[in-house]
Parts: structure tokens; C-alpha cells; sequence
């Protein structure tokens, strides 16, 4: 029976249905909806927690109307509800909790809390060719920065963590202070490909010595005096934003490959919001051709948050029996590696 899912872990509420087919989870998703709050938050820079909260009440039962409706599935005809129960924001995965568990309640069908991570995970799966584990995952979004061992779905290592800014993170602050509107991220990328390579050079951080950490904020800094000490015009803004995105692309690939090594590992999967950016996408496809890897994407809107990820981690994880109580339970703060086996 089609699982409903639903995110609402920051700025974008996100409904999906999705019936759980293990060989390819992809052909069973039903429907997915996506609302983006990026307007609301833009006048400020960032998000604002209690606004997007708000936003989500107004935003998710239409949603989840809308993606019945693209399904032609009735409410009765759910089997269950799984939503984000973190990591986020406390108040918007509140939303998505409560109305996720209230619905299941009504409906007499179990619920799952699920990890936002994992559902980044997951989300290669969604398309052809699913990946099939042991691999090793590159989750790079606006608040994480992880190279994750994945021995079988469900058991999760982390091999690498950022020790301050996460990849999107230092996308998003850095786009801001050469004056690029919120979210600078996106933004960024498109202006670095009108940069003109070996322009500026910046550093490769944490790369001259061994490990599989991450650290980007000092980057952030790099680019502030370049960008300071320039003409501050817009082609000098695009060869900075070329190389800046060089820097990230080529530490990420030199630490996955570092990851790939240390595992034994021969498929590499890619998600989280930075995992839609191209430079990203090409030059691992590129090291993976070249040294012998497979390379495992999410299309694009998959990258960033969306229903259908946590539809397809809720859907495993029911599908194996495991349901929450029915108190509404999240967990702003949420270690991957405690996630149970499925
Ligand atoms: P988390 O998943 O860690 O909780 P999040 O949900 O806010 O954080 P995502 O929605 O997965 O993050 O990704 C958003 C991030 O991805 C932003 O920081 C954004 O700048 C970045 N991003 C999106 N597209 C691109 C791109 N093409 N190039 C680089 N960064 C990008
Ligand atoms: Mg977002
Ligand atoms: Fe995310």
C-alpha cells in the first residue's frame, strides 16, 4: 500500500507517495509536491525558524491533498505516514510530525519518524540502476558534510564529518559576502561557469594530510580578501565563484576517493543539495571513469529536500515492521549512526 511522506525539516515542505518495491524504488513513487519557502526567507538573508514553521502549517495539508490528487489515491487508501522527525528545525519538524502522526492516527495506519540524512541517502535509489550496497556516500547539504560507509542499508558509518561549515553551507555564505541575493548557493554555481579558470587559486582545505574530515570555512575567508582586494566587478565576481567551486569540487573528490580507498568500496553515491551542483557531478563522474568507481546521482530535484526521499526511507523501514509510538517525538539534533537496521 502507497506510504505518504512528508519533509518539513527547514525551508521547503515536501509531500510524496510512494509504494515500496525494493528492486526499483523509483517505479513506485506515485506523486511528489514541493513547495519552496526561499521567498519568504530572502529579505532576511537566511531562514527564519519561526516563519518557516508557520509556513508549513498554511502549506502542508494542500500539499498532501495535491499529491493524492496527482495520485488518484484516497486518504483510505494510504497503508502509512512517514515524516522527517530530524535533524532541523524543532518548530518545522513539529509540523510535519504532528500532522504526519495525526493522519496516520486518524487512518489507523502506522507512522516513522524518519532521519533527514537518510533520506538524502536513499535517494540515488529512486532512480534506474539503484545503487546496492556496500558503497559509500557523499552527503553534502546546507547543514552536513559526511562521507557515510554504508555496509547495507541501515547500518551507517561516518568516515568524515566538517569541523565547522558544511559544503552548501560555505556555498550559501560565500555567495552572500561578494552580495549575491539568499540562497546564494545555486546562484553561486551558475556565476562560477562564466569564470575564467586559473584566474584566483584558493586552497584545498585539509587535503595535505591524511583523513577523511572536512573544513570550509576558512575558505569563506580566502575569497573575502580576494574579493576585497578586487575591482569587485562581475567578471572578477564569476572567476572568484569558479574558483572557489573549483576548491570544493576538488577537495570532495580527493576525500571520496581517500573514502573509497580506506573501504574497499567500488560504487560512491552523491546526495544532499550540493550533490545538484554540475562541476560536482562531472568531475566525479570523470574519477570514477577514470579509477574504476561507479557513481550513483539523484536527478537534481532529488538533491535537495524533498517528500520522496523520506516517502522511500519511510516506506523501507515500514515495509521491515518498524513503526513509532503514537507520541509525536523529533530530534532536532540526530546521530546517523544510532539508526536501527532495518
Ligand atoms: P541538511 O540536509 O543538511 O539538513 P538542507 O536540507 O538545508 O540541509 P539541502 O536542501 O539538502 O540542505 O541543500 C541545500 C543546500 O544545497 C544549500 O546550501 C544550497 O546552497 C546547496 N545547493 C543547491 N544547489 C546547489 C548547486 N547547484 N551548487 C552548489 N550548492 C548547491
Ligand atoms: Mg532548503
Ligand atoms: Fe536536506
Amino acid at each position: 500500500k502507497p506510504v505518504l511522506g512528508i519533509e518539513t525539516s527547514c525551508d521547503e515542505t515536501g509531500v510524496a507517495l510512494l509504494r515500496w518495491q525494493p528492486e526499483a524504488p523509483g517505479a513506485g513513487l506515485l506523486a511528489h509536491v514541493l513547495y519552496s519557502q526561499i521567498t519568504l526567507h530572502a529579505d532576511y538573508g537566511g531562514v527564519v525558524p519561526e516563519l518557516a514553521s508557520r509556513d508549513h502549517v498554511r502549506k502542508l495539508l494542500p500539499l498532501v491533498r495535491e499529491a493524492l490528487a496527482q495520485a488518484g489515491l484516497t486518504p483510505a487508501q494510504l497503508g502509512g505516514v512517514a515524516y522527517t522527525a530530524g535533524p532541523g528545525l524543532v518548530g518545522a519538524l513539529l509540523v510535519g510530525a504532528a500532522t504526519g502522526r495525526a493522519l496516520a492516527w486518524a487512518l489507523g495506519v502506522p507512522a516513522i519518524g524518519v532521519h533527514h540524512m537518510e533520506g538524502h541517502l536513499l535517494a540515488p535509489l529512486l532512480e534506474d540502476d539503484p545503487p546496492t550496497p556496500p558503497f559509500v556516500a557523499l552527503l553534502v547539504s546546507g547543514g552536513h558534510s559526511l562521507l557515510v560507509e554504508v555496509a547495507d542499508i541501515g547500518r551507517y558509518r561516518i568516515l568524515g564529518d566538517t569541523l565547522d561549515d558544511a559544503a552548501g553551507e560555505a556555498f550559501d555564505k560565500t555567495a552572500k559576502l561578494m552580495g549575491l541575493p539568499y540562497p546564494g548557493g545555486p546562484a553561486l554555481a551558475r556565476l562560477a561557469e562564466q569564470g575564467r579558470p586559473g584566474v584566483f587559486r584558493f586552497a584545498r582545505p585539509m587535503t595535505d594530510r591524511p583523513g577523511l574530515d572536512f573544513s570550509f570555512s576558512g575558505l569563506k575567508t580566502q575569497v573575502l580578501l580576494a574579493w576585497q582586494s578586487s575591482a569587485q566587478d562581475e567578471q572578477t565576481r564569476a572567476d572568484i565563484a569558479r574558483a572557489f567551486e573549483e576548491a570544493i569540487v576538488d577537495t570532495l573528490v580527493i576525500k571520496c576517493r581517500r573514502a573509497l580507498q580506506a573501504t574497499g568500496a567500488t560504487r560512491l553515491v552523491i546526495a544532499g543539495g550540493v550533490g545538484a551542483n554540475r562541476r560536482l557531478r562531472a568531475a566525479l563522474a570523470d574519477a570514477g571513469a577514470r579509477e574504476g568507481f561507479r557513481t550513483h546521482f539523484p536527478r537534481p530535484a532529488f538533491c535537495t529536500d524533498n517528500g520522496a526521499m523520506i516517502a522511500l526511507a519511510g516506506a523501507m523501514r515500514l515495509a521491515h515492521g518498524q513503526h513509532q509510538g503514537e507520541a509525536v517525538a523529533v530530534f532536532p539534533r540526530w546521530d546517523l549512526e544510532t539508526l536501527p537496521p532495518p
